[in-house]
C-alpha cells in the first residue's frame, strides 16, 4: 500500500493515492516507514501467540478468501484482520493523522475503513467468522486475543465446514 518511491516523488500534481504528499517531518517519515502491509510486527506477534495456544493451522494472506485476510483458518472459516492503527483509523487508541496534509490522510484512511467494512460484511455474509484486531490491542494483550479465537473455534466446532 505504502510505497516509498511514490511517496518521495515531488508533488506537482494534486495529491492522490498514487502521489501522496511528502512527509513533512521526521516523525511522519518514521511512522510511514514502519507501515508495512505484510508481516507487520503486530501480525508476527499475533501469529506467535496463536501457535503457542495450539492454533497453528493458519494461512497467511490466503488468496481464496475475500480481502486476503492477514490470517485465515480455511477449514474453520475463521478470518483475522490485523489493522494498523494509523492506516485503518483506530477508534481505540486515536492515533492521530499527521497535522500537515491532514485532508489527504483523512480521505485515505476513510477509504481504507470503507473497504474494510465492505470486505468484512461480505465475508460474514458468506459464513465467515471475522475477527478484527488492532495493532494497539495486540501490543497490549495478545494472549487474550488469541484465547478469544481459540474459544470461538472450540465453542462452535467449525470443523464441519
Ligand atoms: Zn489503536
Amino acid at each position: 500500500m505504502y510505497d516509498e518511491k511514490e511517496y518521495n516523488k515531488t508533488a506537482e500534481e494534486p495529491y492522490n493515492l498514487k502521489n501522496p504528499p511528502p512527509a513533512s517531518s521526521s516523525t511522519v517519515k518514521k511512522v510511514m516507514r514502519s507501515m508495512k502491509t505484510k508481516d507487520t510486527k503486530a501480525e508476527v506477534t499475533l501469529r506467535k501467540a496463536l501457535r503457542e495456544i495450539g492454533l497453528s493451522g493458519y494461512r497467511k494472506n490466503w488468496e481464496k478468501a475475500l480481502g486476503k485476510p492477514d490470517i485465515t483458518y480455511p477449514g474453520k472459516k475463521v478470518a483475522i484482520f490485523v489493522h494498523g492503527c494509523f492506516w485503518h483509523g483506530c477508534p481505540k487508541c486515536g492515533k492521530q493523522t499527521p497535522k500537515t496534509h491532514s485532508q489527504f490522510w483523512i480521505e485515505k484512511i476513510s477509504r481504507n475503513r470503507q473497504r474494510d467494512t465492505n470486505i468484512i460484511l461480505k465475508l460474514e455474509e458468506s459464513g465467515w467468522k471475522v475477527f478484527v484486531f488492532w495493532e494497539c490491542e495486540i501490543n497490549k494483550d495478545v494472549q487474550t486475543l488469541a484465547k478469544d479465537v481459540a474459544e470461538f473455534i472450540q465453542r462452535t466446532d467449525r470443523s464441519i465446514y
